[in-house]
């Protein structure tokens, strides 16, 4: 069977699974474009319990697009609280601003060139607030779609999010907006990210590629662990008094931080010297692609020299932001 029939078949029993099971939630009631774009912006990178908590307060509080066109930002900002991601609210308000003044989008490309609004985005509310047959697809709909297929796209794989697009865009039913709301919601309660997939109770369980062959939970495929670079630094803490040297990093990774004095060099080189040598200590960190392998060298200098910050221990903890991956060597200086 190919992906397009098997994707045919699968739809009208996700309607009817979503028709019976969804859940009873706030932005599902009494909808306009309006509170579709609220909801969704909301919803973006937020779990739906704390969106629960913040929707219904904030169509209150902003009842119409009108309304929340016509509003300070910080009211805006205020009612937003707790939600996180604030440039969400200022983009919101941005796109009320444009929707009082030109009316709702009613195509794709309109409602995708409101502020916030991404791919995603733009085919949820498309397809939700305005019935057009525009798919959404999140990493939750590819995991499904990787499943149902037993398709080897990564996860995170940004090509498989167009060609899902594009096969669900070819089998979109007229019910646009529900069969949106549908794969969003299997892939919440039914065909979960963490955790066994509950085939049992999915809509798709005699249709669904993997589950027939008793590997959904081989999908969406790992991404291999990309290897980290390693990189060797010596570290100088120098101690003139009661200070310490510090230095703005210039760029790379952490410029335009201080930091201790530190230079890249070859596994096991030995150290420059300066002044009297205290202590020695190592020390890792890891970063998403790299990871330093750190030698510490503790040093009393006779004086405050040249090039450096000198800052006191209190100064180093208040003013100085010291980035964690120093954390290791900041206890000399405590
Ligand atoms: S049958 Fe199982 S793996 Fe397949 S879509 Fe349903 S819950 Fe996911």
């Amino acid at each position: 069977m190919t992906d397009l029939a098997r994707l045919q078949l699968a739809t009208l029993p996700l309607l009817q699974w979503f028709g019976e099971h969804r859940r009873d939630l706030p932005w599902r009631k009494e909808r306009t474009p309006y509170t579709v774009l609220v909801s969704e912006l909301m919803l973006q990178q937020t779990r739906v319990e704390a969106v629960k908590e913040r929707y219904t307060e904030f169509l209150r509080r902003f009842p119409t697009v009108e309304a929340l066109a016509a509003a300070d930002e910080e009211a805006v900002l205020k009612a937003w609280e707790g939600l996180g991601y604030y440039s969400r609210a200022r983009n919101l308000h941005k796109a009320a601003k444009i929707i009082a003044r030109e009316g709702f989008p009613q195509t794709w490309v309109g409602v995708r060139a409101l502020p916030g609004v991404g791919d995603y985005t733009a085919g949820a509310i498309s397809s939700i607030a305005l019935g057009l047959k525009t798919p959404a697809v999140d990493g939750n709909v590819v995991r499904i779609m990787t499943r149902l297929l037993a398709d080897p796209a990564k996860a995170g794989d940004s090509g498989a999010k167009k060609r899902f697009s594009e096969l669900l865009a070819a089998v979109y039913p007229e019910e646009a907006g529900e069969f949106t709301e549908a794969l969003m919601e299997l892939g919440a309660i039914v065909c979960v990210p963490n955790g066994p997939p509950m085939c049992g109770a999915c809509p798709w369980s005699t249709l669904c590629k993997a589950n027939l062959e008793g590997r959904e939970t081989e999908f969406p495929q790992r991404e291999e662990p990309k290897k980290r670079r390693v990189v060797y630094l010596n570290v100088y803490v120098l101690k003139a008094g009661e200070k310490f040297a510090l230095v703005k990093r210039e760029e790379g990774l952490l410029g335009g931080l201080y930091g201790f004095p530190a230079e890249e060099t070859e596994e096991g080189a030995p150290g420059r010297t300066f002044g009297s040598l205290l202590a020695v200590k190592r020390a890792k960190h890891i970063f998403t692609h790299i990871e330093w392998r750190m030698t510490g060298y503790l040093f009393a200098v006779p004086k405050e020299l040249e090039g450096y910050l000198w800052a006191t221990r209190e100064e180093i903890g208040e003013k100085y932001a010291l980035p964690s991956a120093f954390r290791a060597f900041r206890k000399w200086t405590e």
